[in-house]
Parts: C-alpha cells; sequence; structure tokens
C-alpha cells in the first residue's frame, strides 16, 4: 500500500541503469526504515533536504506511536526537543499541538537546565504526526517489512567494506535507494515477557524484524541485547483521584517549539471531550472552544488563528502522585521465579527501570507512581513508574495495594521487551556505519530509551544521508553546541551497555547549551550547510538573534544611578543557585539596565515600567523579553564559558584521517589495546579521541603527532 504525500500518488518508477539487476525497482535518494520517532525526522529531514525519500514502515497507522509514555520532554530531553526544533523537525511542533498538561520540571534551578515536558495525547500525536508526515513535499510512504539490504562494492575513498544499494521487502520485492537509514527501535529479533511468557513481538501488537536482524549480524555488525518495558494502563474511572496529591500544569504554558506563540489544540477533540458521558468533574470544564456561537452551555473565547483553537491553561488535565509500600514490595520478592524479565542478577535499564528493579536495587523504601492521562478524551491512566512484568493476576493485587488504586481496573497488563541493539561504536558522528557506506542507523537501535533521543539522532540521519547523495560534507553537531552533539558523542566514541538516555549532567558546557538558544545555535548552520530549514524559521531566528544583540547593546546603554532603580532592587541579599557557576554581577550601582535585569526578582516588564523608553519595544514581544532576562543573567558566567569552549573547539578541529588504519599503522607509537579501541570506534577528532575510555593522554599526544607529521 502506498500512501504518497500527495495524495496516495504513486511516484513514477525510474529505470536503472545498466548496472542494475532490477531495472524497474522503484529508487529514491533515501529510504528510511521505521515510522517511529527517529524515523518520522529522519523521513521528514530526508526531505527537507531536498532528496527523494521514501519512508518503508509496517504500518502506517503506527507512524508516531509512542510506545510507551503518554509524555514528551523532561530533564535534558527538553533540550533535545528544543534544538530537534531548530534544526525544522517535527516532534516539538506536534507536542504544541498535541499537549494536555505542560510544566517546566527543574524551575528552581536556573533557566539553563530548565526542562520542558508535557502530557500528550496519544492519539492526537499520532494524528497530528501523520497529517505532518504524509504532507511532506518529496516524501512518499509505504508500508512494508524490509527483510534484507541491497549491498555493492565500495566507492573508493571512505571506510567501509560496501555500499548499500537499496532494500529488500518481505515479498521479495527490491526498493534502489543512495543511501538507507535504520530506525528499528525495539523490533530487532524483538521478544515481549510477560510472567515466564514470551513471545516474538516488536512491541505489543507487532510483529518482530528478523531477517533485517540476520541481515546485520551476517554483515558483522556487533550486537548486543537491551531490556525495557512498560506499566499496565488503568481505567480512569476506577481511580480515587480524591484522596491523592494533585498537580496542576504551568499556566501559562512554554510551547516547544520556536515557531509556536502558544500551545493549541484541535476542536474536535474538546467537542469528543464535552460529549462524552461519565467524566471526573475536574474535566467537565475542559470545553475548550469550539468553531463558532450556538453551542448551549459553551464558553468561547477567539481562536488564535483560522481554524485553530487554543488550549486555555485551565483546560489543561492534571495528574495525580501516589506511591508505592511494603505490601508492593512483598508482592515482588515473592514472586521473582515467575518473572524470566526480571531477576535478580538481571536487574534491566537503571534508566526507566520497572518496579521489581527498583524493589531489588532499593530495598525498604517508598516509590513515587504518577498517575498520568493518556488523552483529552482517553479512559486510560499511565501509572509512570509501575513498569512491571509480573503475570497479569500479579499485577493487578500489586495496583490494588496502592493508595487511591483499591479498586483500580487493568486495561492492559504491563510488559517487558528484549531486543537486539547495534553497538554504536560501529558509527561515525553522521551517523552513518564504519562498515557499510550510506547506511545510518538512528534512535533505539543505537541503544539509546526514550523518544527525544530518537528524534534527534532521526534529524541528524535524515540530513547526513540526504548530504550524502549530493556529496557534501557531514552535518555534524559537536559536544561546545548541543545536546545533541553530546548525545551522539557519547553514543559513537563510548559506546554503551545499557539503554543510554539524556541528562543534563553529561553535558559540559550547559550555560551556553540552553534550551532557550538552541536555535541561534543551530538553526543559522542548518539552513547554510543542510537546506533543511524553512524560510521561515530562518526569518524568525535572524529576527530573534538581532532583537536580542540590539537589546542587550540597549539595556548597556541605560545607565542611571542606584536610586533610580532602588524599587527594583530587593532589600535582602539576591538567591544565587548554587548548583551553576552563575555569577551574577552584584555591582549594579554602576547603572546599567543590564545588571539590574541580572537580579532574579527583576524582568523586563519591570525594567520598563521604570524605563519605558526604550524598553517597552522589547516587552512587546514575551519570548524576547524572557530571552533577555536569560541572557542577562548568565552574562558574566558565559565569559568563562566561552573560553572553555574555545579550547575544546580547538581539539575538535584536529580532524584524524578517515582511511588511517589503526591495527597496522606505523610510526607512531600506540599500545594494542589503544590500537584496538581506536580501530572499533574509529574517532573523528583528536577531542573525541581523548573520550574514548583506555585511550591515554600519553597515546593521545603520539597520535596528535603523527597526524601533524603527515599534515
Ligand atoms: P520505534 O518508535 O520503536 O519505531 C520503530 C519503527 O520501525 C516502527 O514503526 C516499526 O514498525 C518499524 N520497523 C521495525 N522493523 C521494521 C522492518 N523490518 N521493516 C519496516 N519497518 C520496521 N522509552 C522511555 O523513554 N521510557 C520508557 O519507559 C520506555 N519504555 C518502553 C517500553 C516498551 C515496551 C517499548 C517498546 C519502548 C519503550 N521505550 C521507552 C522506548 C521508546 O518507545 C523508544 O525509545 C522510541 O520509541 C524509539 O524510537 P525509534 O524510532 O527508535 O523506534
Amino acid at each position: 500500500r502506498w500512501a504518497a504525500a500527495s495524495l496516495g500518488r504513486r511516484l513514477p518508477l525510474r529505470r536503472l541503469g545498466s548496472d542494475s539487476a532490477a531495472p524497474c525497482s522503484p529508487h529514491f535518494d533515501v529510504v528510511v526504515i521505521g515510522g517511529g520517532h527517529a524515523g518520522t525526522e529522519a523521513a521528514a529531514a530526508a526531505a527537507r533536504c531536498g532528496s527523494r525519500t521514501l519512508l518503508l514502515t509496517h504500518r502506517v497507522d503506527t507512524i508516531g506511536q509512542m510506545s510507551c509514555n503518554p509524555s514528551f520532554g523532561g530533564i535534558g530531553k527538553g533540550h533535545l526537543m528544543r534544538e530537534v526544533d531548530a534544526l525544522d523537525g517535527l516532534c516539538s511542533r506536534v507536542c504544541d499541538q498535541s499537549g494536555i498538561h505542560y510544566k517546566v520540571l527543574n524551575r528552581r534551578k536556573g533557566p539553563a537546565v530548565w526542562g520542558l515536558r508535557a502530557q500528550i495525547d496519544r492519539k492526537l500525536y499520532k494524528q497530528n504526526m501523520q497529517k505532518e508526515i504524509l504532507s511532506t513535499p518529496l516524501l512518499t510512504v509505504q508500508e512494508g517489512a524490509v527483510e534484507d539490504l541491497v549491498l555493492a562494492d565500495p566507492e573508493p575513498g571512505y571506510p567501509g567494506k560496501s555500499r548499500v544499494r537499496g532494500v529488500v521487502l518481505a515479498d521479495g520485492s527490491i526498493i534502489y535507494a543512495e543511501s538507507v537509514i535504520l530506525t528499528t527501535g525495539t523490533f530487532l529479533r524483538g521478544m515481549i515477557i510477560i510472567g515466564l511468557e514470551m513471545h516474538p513481538a516488536g512491541r505489543l501488537g507487532d510483529q518482530p524484524s528478523i531477517g533485517l536482524a540476520q541481515t546485520l549480524e551476517k554483515l558483522g555488525f556487533m550486537v548486543g541485547r537491551l531490556k525495557t518495558g512498560t506499566p499496565p494502563r488503568l481505567a480512569k474511572e476506577s481511580i480515587n483521584f480524591d484522596i491523592l496529591n494533585k498537580h496542576t500544569p504551568d499556566n501559562p504554558s512554554i510551547p516547544f517549539s520556536f515557531l509556536s506563540d502558544s500551545v493549541w489544540i484541535k476542536p474536535w477533540l474538546s467537542w469528543n471531550s464535552l460529549c462524552r458521558p461519565g467524566w471526573p468533574r475536574t474535566q467537565k470544564s475542559a470545553c475548550l472552544c469550539l468553531p463558532s456561537a450556538g453551542i448551549k452551555g459553551v464558553r468561547h473565547h477567539r481562536p488564535a488563528r483560522s481554524n485553530i483553537f487554543q488550549l486555555r491553561p485551565e483546560d489543561q488535565l492534571p495528574c495525580y502522585l501516589t506511591h508505592t509500600n511494603p505490601r508492593v514490595d512483598e508482592i515482588v520478592l515473592e514472586n521473582l521465579h515467575l518473572n524470566s524479565h526480571v531477576k535478580e542478577t538481571t536487574r534491566g535499564p537503571r534508566y526507566c527501570p520497572s518496579i521489581e528493579s527498583k524493589v531489588l536495587r532499593f530495598p525498604n523504601r517508598v516509590h513515587q507512581v504518577w498517575l498520568e492521562p493518556e488523552g483529552m478524551d482517553s479512559d486510560l491512566i499511565y501509572p509512570q513508574g509501575l513498569s512491571v512484568t509480573l503475570p497479569a493476576e500479579l499485577q493487578e493485587k500489586m495496583i490494588t495495594c496502592i493508595r487511591g488504586l483499591e479498586r483500580a481496573k487493568m486495561v492492559h497488563a504491563g510488559y517487558g521487551v528484549q531486543y537486539d541493539y547495534l553497538d554504536p561504536r560501529q558509527i561515525s558522528p553522521s551517523l552513518e556505519t564504519h562498515l557499510v557506506q550510506r547506511l545510518f542507523f538512528a534512535g533505539q537501535i543505537n541503544g539509546t530509551t526514550g523518544y527525544e533521543e530518537a528524534a534527534a539522532q532521526g534529524v541528524i540521519a535524515g540530513i547526513n544521508a540526504s548530504l550524502r547523495v549530493s556529496r557534501k560534507p557531514p552535518f555534524v553537531v559537536s559536544r561546545t553546541e548541543g545536546y545533541i552533539g553530546v548525545l551522539i558523542d557519547d553514543l559513537t566514541t563510548l559506546g554503551t551497555s545499557e539503554p543510554y538516555r539524556m541528562f543534563t549532567s553529561r553535558v559540559e558546557f550547559r550555560l551556553s547549551l540552553r534550551p532557550d538558544n538552541a536555535d541561534a545555535r543551530l538553526t543559522f548552520r542548518a539552513y547554510e550547510e543542510a537546506g533543511c530549514v524553512s524560510s521561515q524559521r530562518y526569518e524568525r531566528a535572524l529576527w530573534m538573534k538581532s532583537s536580542l544583540e540590539e537589546g542587550i547593546s540597549v539595556l548597556k546603554s541605560i545607565k542611571f544611578s542606584s536610586s533610580k532603580w532602588k524599587k527594583l532592587i530587593p532589600q535582602t541579599p539576591i538567591s544565587i543557585n548554587r548548583s551553576l557557576p552563575v555569577r551574577v554581577d552584584r555591582t549594579f550601582y554602576t547603572g546599567s539596565a543590564l545588571d539590574v535585569l541580572k537580579y532574579e526578582e527583576v524582568d523586563m516588564e519591570s525594567l520598563a515600567s521604570v524605563v519605558p523608553e526604550p524598553l517597552k519595544k522589547y516587552t512587546a514581544c514575551r519570548e524576547l523579553a524572557r530571552r533577555l532576562k536569560i541572557e542577562a543573567t548568565y552574562e558574566s558566567a558565559l565569559l568563562y564559558q566561552l573560553q572553555e569552549i574555545k579550547e575544546v573547539q580547538q581539539d575538535e578541529a584536529l580532524q584524524l584521517p578517515q582511511d588511517i588504519d589503526y591495527l597496522t599503522i606505523r610510526g607512531v607509537s600506540l599500545s594494542q589495546e589503544v590500537r584496538e579501541k581506536l580501530h572499533s570506534s574509529r574517532p573523528q577528532t583528536i577531542g573525541a579521541a581523548s573520550r574514548i575510555p583506555g585511550v591515554t593522554p600519553a597515546a593521545i599526544i603520539n597520535l596528535l603527532r603523527f597526524v601533524r607529521s603527515t599534515q
């Protein structure tokens, strides 16, 4: 079944050259395998770069499916979403159309480490993502299971034993491609587990991918096995929310995308919500706005743009918090013999651990269980923190021991999944594999966990697969430029033995890699080097950049004596977040408005109340005012960090030759162990080589001398 971008149109088949075995097979610039979070971003990015792209996936109706939690973002992950958005990726915009509870985490810390997060309407996210994908120019979508790869001799001048030329589907048909991106998530030899029962599946209700896993192993890729799991889903009406802690969302909500002024949701959903019987009282007010007047009892307000209606802060759904107790621990420990996924010796992933792992790792502790709505009109609740693989009846027994869940009905049981992943040291920072030219891996297949990590890799793989077709240099984000750079550098140099998740603590330059400035860091480069950014986004980023520069210089130029600022400056000492090296300049009496803005209690609005002209102009745009405040907060601290960044960038600029054979190379003194490590990771720069565990500083100096002598 084909679903071509332009109204289901089949693309004309292109005849291949005489070297082709199947001249009538379709031919694309880029073929993406998998329609999950990595695959959708990869396919859309390749198409935005101008490549004729095919997205091949098992089922079109599962494109954009959120396999586990009904939420996006969080600490570290919110940064990734902002960066994906800065590269004109999809997930942030789609989340701004599908969220039902927006909350910034880590608020007590500085804005550099705020974690933008939202509960997302699962159904709506999938619909909005499918709409985006099916309307992307140059992108065709086809259902099918890829079983094998078509290979050819390698291109000279690049590392790799062979070159990918296309894919083979389960029905034996071939689709040719210049580049191929694999984003098969948990599907490679996927097995799902409940209690002692195991059966092959990529995730619940989906077939696993066996043939492709065998192909990759035959090609010589190092394959490992990872585990993850998901909690049971509970019936909303069976939960006693009245006795639980209610958590309300932010007002106003901060959108994920630089292109969104506010968050919004489609009217049909609100209409469904309104019409649904049996909703808890708290949600009766979730009436949102409706197209035109005339519906009795419904409040109306003006739509933000035609056909799109604002989700008002008070329309968002709450989350609730409950906790485990000793009885839960007892049930888990008494039944470990009935659990083949989590045992005392193999406890599963450290991040997103199952309740069994938590009980084993931290005995006698109480654990949080967040009750999260799965959608505006969904009857399901996702109990975050309760991922479990006990037999279904024991899951139910465990759940009903928990406060508020005494009468809870389990709609689906929780389950575990075990799957193959590929050691990510086998890919370069452009996500192209070392072994097979023009073959890219992105997402959970590289050992990561989470939608945001998958999306971030997807967009980079899509851009690079497309650049490779046009023989342009790769688009690589460094550790000094973005969380995406840290994620990919960690994976490609250090590898991973358990599902890798993004955290702010993994990032060295947190003060400069902030969620608010991802556009300044990435949008211009992506526009100029990769062409994957729309001119609308580019113009907006340019406007913001010049407004910020102008705003900062205006703020610096406004100088008064401290008596003028008196009503703004707090009498008590300023509270500075000690966990970040933020040095707020206390010498405000020098009198610049920028210095006054550094005080936590002062914002652009209060500053403009004292000096309306020329500051009023900068408060008209809420986002600009917010960003000026953040720039002021970090201004002094960033001076130190920029120097450190420059030093790291010098190391990163020292490129290692791509064709160097570390195992046999002469004229450089390296131990056999270091040679093997460099051979398997193939670092691109001296900086990356220095981060490989076991590569000693002495080896780096020798390598540096050798590279310089060959230049
Ligand atoms: P996926 O979203 O899995 O998408 C893979 C896509 O590839 C699918 O569309 C599939 O149909 C397609 N595909 C696979 N093989 C083929 C083939 N041969 N031919 C054609 N198409 C193919 N993340 C967390 O952060 N926290 C959690 O607690 C968590 N728990 C999870 C629990 C479960 C049970 C599962 C399955 C996942 C969980 N995740 C969790 C992971 C999260 O869902 C993934 O990180 C994310 O979806 C990965 O995105 P992806 O694009 O790499 O793969």
